[in-house]
């Protein structure tokens, strides 16, 4: 029965000539995995039409407007997935691994660049003159919910993100592990820290407090029995104890299943030494919800060159009708010449 459905679907699909690729390309010597069947090798410049030499799966060959129609990260083994994103159009997704593979499915039907490989695995050519890849780690990317960057970000005036990446930055002017660079007398906003260990909160205030001058406030578990909650928190300005336990985000997962298992609280440090003991205080946050723009990925597809972009966090819809890339916030990437952005599993 199954065979019969199979057989009545296949002779459905438009009679085009198709050739078998069993190796690499004759004229091209490309060589690109069929992430179904990864023994067999296809080239997609050099044929209009193909299957797969083993699986018979039909391979990404039907172009359509200068889109690439793509097998690539499709739902089923070797199903077409059309292009789900006009230029011009907005797409929101969720802020995990799923909302990344669907963004760099859209990516694939654009470039040859990047190709879904067999377990999952997004490959990226490292010549690429139109992608800018990121490598990032899972145990960085945890990312505080909007409800609470936002309020620190307003009620602490902060204009710096240390210790962040461009995919979860929540300020335009932010530092990563590579660049840890900051505006001087900056106020900075620090998350995610250090762990429930936090055993380089010291030497972090220690460089941007005491030794030049900048604010500093942090999102850290509220332990009070250990050491550095002695040292470092009591010596702060204020202590903000938030009412709530807190549920990170984590793009590079499927899921965080739950919230973090401490409490938590929002430190704030000022470059003047503290007055008197530390204030301490309740704060009740109402939970971002799962349709706040801060709690999703938002592709973007530019009306200009069609390619797909992702609004930073902290970027508010931009205005007008239709998105280009000039309507992004951050200035390496606002203009339809700069790479297109992807963040890939380190
Ligand atoms: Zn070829
Ligand atoms: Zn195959
Ligand atoms: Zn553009």
């Amino acid at each position: 029965m199954a065979t019969s459905a199979r057989k009545q679907k296949r002779a459905r699909t438009p009679s085009v000539p198709l050739s078998v690729y069993t190796g690499r390309c004759a004229r091209c010597a490309l060589a690109r995995s069929c992430e179904a069947c990864v023994a067999t090798l296809r080239c997609a410049a050099c044929t209009e039409s193909a299957r797969c030499g083993s699986c018979r799966v039909k391979l990404s060959v039907l172009r359509a407007g200068g889109v690439q129609l793509s097998c690539r990260g499709a739902g089923g083994r070797g199903s077409l997935q059309l292009p789900m994103l006009e230029a011009g159009g907005c797409l929101d997704l969720p802020r995990s691994r799923a909302g990344l593979n669907e963004l760099y499915r859209l990516i694939a039907t654009t470039t040859r660049d990047i190709w879904l490989a067999s377990g999952g695995r997004w490959m990226y050519s490292p010549a690429s003159e139109q992608l800018h890849v990121e490598v990032l780690f899972a145990k960085d990317q945890y990312e505080t919910p909007a409800h609470i960057w936002r309020y620190a970000v307003e009620q602490f005036k902060l204009d710096h993100d240390a210790n962040a990446s461009s995919l979860n930055a929540v300020l335009p002017s932010y530092g990563t592990r590579d660049t840890p660079r900051h505006p001087e007398g900056a106020r900075i906003w620090l998350n995610p820290a250090y762990g429930d260990r936090c055993t380089s909160i010291g030497a972090t205030l220690e460089k941007y407090v005491w030794k030049q001058g900048c604010a500093v406030v942090a999102l850290l578990p509220a332990l009070t029995h250990s050491t550095w909650w002695h040292t470092f928190v009591m010596r702060a300005e204020s202590v903000h104890f938030l009412t709530e336990k807190v549920h990170f985000l984590n793009p590079l997962l499927d899921a965080v299943p739950s919230d973090y298992m401490f409490p938590l609280v929002l430190v704030v440090w000022e470059p003047a030494p503290p007055i008197g003991i530390a204030v301490f205080k309740s704060l009740a946050l109402p939970r971002a919800g799962v349709s706040d723009p801060g709690q999703l990925l938002r592709v973007r597809r530019c009306c200009v060159c069609s390619k797909f972009r992702v609004l930073p966090r902290h970027q508010a819809e931009p205005p007008g009708e239709r998105f280009t890339c000039g309507d992004l916030a951050d200035p390496r990437f606002a203009s339809c010449a700069s790479r297109v952005q992807v963040w890939l599993w380190g």
